[in-house]
């Protein structure tokens, strides 16, 4: 088995953080890439080396391949985790990776590719017996097209970019009247977004739950599934807060599910970790995407199955079988994951600048990810999310109570935080009985203006 002996970080943040810690842990050294802003990152300070790799804005660093690449070199690593963002999903960098001889902690490029391509990524979760949303068979084309598609699913339809990701490139369409416009903008804005105008159709789904299930493979036709997570609570497509299981999915229907997937992934060969989401409507599933890498969320399930997810990952690259198998897994209790931005928790406007103060919280079933010290500057430059709080109870109530008392004692002070936001949440009776899907909390905040 090639051991990997040093790796090099091709992140920032919470989540280089966290892959360093699963490597410390295994022995293996590490190397943080990192722009000028930021130098003084937590993450950059903890490994073992250092090497900058251009100026603030992430096209020239986070992203500079031939950078990263040199980095690695330069460095002596023998692998590349690519975190979560940035470059986790380009299939061109995990080849390039591995055209150098050095390991990529994530799937196979092919793999990562086709997932990358909604449209293609349908056709082959619909190939592999996955349920999928009612839509156009592959690229929509022409508008009249268009229309006689949307009249057999039912308005409202959902436009979608091929390309699309955080939420971005799509347009639901109410009626007929609307579907020239709607498409050409969806299009355009696709095509600027991400490069590619391609869009496909969906039947726009009026209430649905998100869902996804985590899977592992490892490369050789072996694959599980670690259950599920909730992650309705959505403002703007983006994830608010998760949890896992979800409130209204039964141990029956975790086995059934869970089951198609990690057969599924088995039947595609996939290797690594990577996550099935799905919308969830009256009692069903419907396939939307395929995320081929760490999740923001996969501590949620790390809570719940005791599997450290990271180190899984790195355990796969270096070829070694799979930890546990399905019948191994065991589901115990219940987390709840909270984002906490660097933004005002009513405009949600960012809010970058001076840690004057930081105090995590702590104590039983309470784990803090973020880089965030007393002194540090949150850059403006990047995503605001500044750290991850998860909580573990033995039931939902319970970690629901030790949510509320962690995050009273959570002090960011100097920037604003999304803090108020979830502790208002938390207060909710139809959050506290997880009754809720992907439109709840915007509704929700519309009753807080
Ligand atoms: P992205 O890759 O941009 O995140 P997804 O396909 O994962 O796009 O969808 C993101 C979110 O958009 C979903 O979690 C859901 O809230 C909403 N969404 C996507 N497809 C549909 C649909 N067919 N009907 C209703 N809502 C949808």
């Amino acid at each position: 088995m090639p051991e990997i002996k040093k790796l090099l970080i091709a992140n920032r943040g919470e989540i280089a953080l966290r892959i360093h810690r699963a490597c410390h842990e295994m022995g293996i050294k590490t190397v943080a890439v990192h722009s000028t802003a930021d130098a003084d990152a937590m993450h950059v300070r903890l490994a073992d080396q250092a090497i900058c790799i251009g100026p603030p804005s992430a096209a020239d660093s986070y992203l500079n391949i031939a950078n990263i690449i040199s980095a690695a070199e330069i460095s002596g690593a023998d692998a590349i985790h690519p975190g979560y963002g940035f470059l986790s999903e380009n299939a061109k960098f995990a080849e390039i990776v591995e055209a150098h001889g050095l390991i990529f902690v994530g799937p196979k490029p092919e793999h990562i590719r086709t997932m990358g391509d909604k449209v293609e990524a349908k056709r082959t979760a619909g190939a592999l017996g996955l349920p999928l949303v009612p839509g156009s068979d592959g690229a929509l084309t022409d508008s009249a097209e268009a229309k006689r598609l949307a009249h057999d699913i039912g308005y409202p339809v959902l436009i979608k970019a091929a390309s699309g990701g955080g939420g971005r490139g799509m347009k639901v369409v109410p009626s007929e009247d609307e579907m020239d416009t709607l498409m050409a903008q969806a299009g355009s804005e696709a095509k600027a977004a991400f490069g590619d105008a391609t869009v496909y159709m969906e039947k726009y789904l009026g209430n649905p739950r998100h869902i996804e299930f985590q899977v592992f493979g490892d490369g050789n036709g072996n694959a599980i599934h670690l259950g599920e997570r909730d992650c309705s609570l959505q403002r703007r497509h983006q994830k608010v807060v998760e949890e896992a299981p979800s409130p209204i999915i039964t141990p029956e229907e975790r086995d059934r599910m869970g089951g198609i997937v990690a057969k599924a992934m088995a039947d595609m060969g996939y290797r690594g970790a990577g996550t099935i989401e799905f919308l969830w409507e009256d009692g069903k599933f419907y396939f939307i995407e395929m995320n081929t890498r760490l999740q923001v969320e996969h501590p949620v399930t790390e809570a719940i199955t005791g599997l450290d997810l990271v180190r899984e990952q790195i355990r796969v690259a270096e070829g070694y079988p799979l930890t546990l198998r399905q019948e191994d897994v065991v589901f115990r209790g219940h987390a709840i994951e909270c984002r906490i931005n660097a933004e005002d928790p009513r405009t949600f406007a960012p809010s970058p600048g001076l840690v004057k103060l930081y105090h995590a919280p702590g104590g039983m079933h309470v784990r803090v990810d973020s880089g965030l010290y007393a002194g540090y500057r949150v850059p403006p430059y990047y995503d605001s999310m500044i750290a991850k709080l998860i909580v573990y109870g033995t039931t939902r109530q319970g970690a629901l109570r030790r949510l509320r008392r962690a995050l009273e004692e959570f002090v960011v002070d100097g920037v604003k935080t999304t803090i108020p936001l979830h502790q208002a949440l938390l207060e909710d009776p139809e959050f506290q009985q997880g009754d809720y899907t992907i439109k709840w909390l915007e509704g929700w905040l519309a009753k807080q203006a």
